[in-house]
């Protein structure tokens, strides 16, 4: 497998928690280097588009009002299988489910504040990074 990057938040319920130090430990842990952050606030119009792929799902406007509750962390992961990678670390969406060690195991509050986002393929990643950053910011 190739250097892939990969796009991550740190969530509203982690940044309100002072988590962001004990999460990005766990990236770097994994071999995951951080090659692009910065701690943003994002206007529901941002949440909106940026999970517009969940717009029908009943729980849309909750996760919205929750990503724009707190200021976020964004910022571009860089490894080997980076995505899959990013994935594993974080741990299922629901932390009921999260294997131990994972981010969403030990860290998350519930099914919707599980404090991280990772993207799910290539073309997200990409998507995502673009979205948030400029070639420029993101130095590896
Ligand atoms: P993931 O973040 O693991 O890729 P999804 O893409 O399915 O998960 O969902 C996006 C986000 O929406 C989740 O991380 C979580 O914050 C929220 N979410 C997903 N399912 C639920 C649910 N059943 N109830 C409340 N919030 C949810
Ligand atoms: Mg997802």
């Amino acid at each position: 497998m190739a250097i892939q990057r990969t796009f991550s938040i740190i969530k509203p319920d982690a940044t309100k928690r002072n988590l962001t130090g004990k999460i990005i430990a766990k990236f770097e842990e994994a071999g995951l280097r951080v090659v692009a952050q910065k701690r943003i606030r994002l206007t529901l119009a941002q949440a909106q588009e940026f999970y517009g792929v969940h717009k029908d799902r009943p729980f849309f406007d909750e996760l919205c009002e929750f990503m724009i509750s707190e200021p976020i962390v964004v910022q571009v992961l860089e490894g080997e299988d980076a995505i899959a990678k990013n994935r594993e670390v974080m741990g299922a969406t629901n932390p009921a489910e999260a294997a131990d060690g994972t981010i969403r195991k030990e860290f998350a509050l519930s099914i919707g504040e599980n404090s991280v986002h990772g993207s799910d393929a290539p073309e997200t990643a990409a998507e995502e990074i673009a979205y948030f950053f400029s070639g420029l910011e993101i130095v590896g």
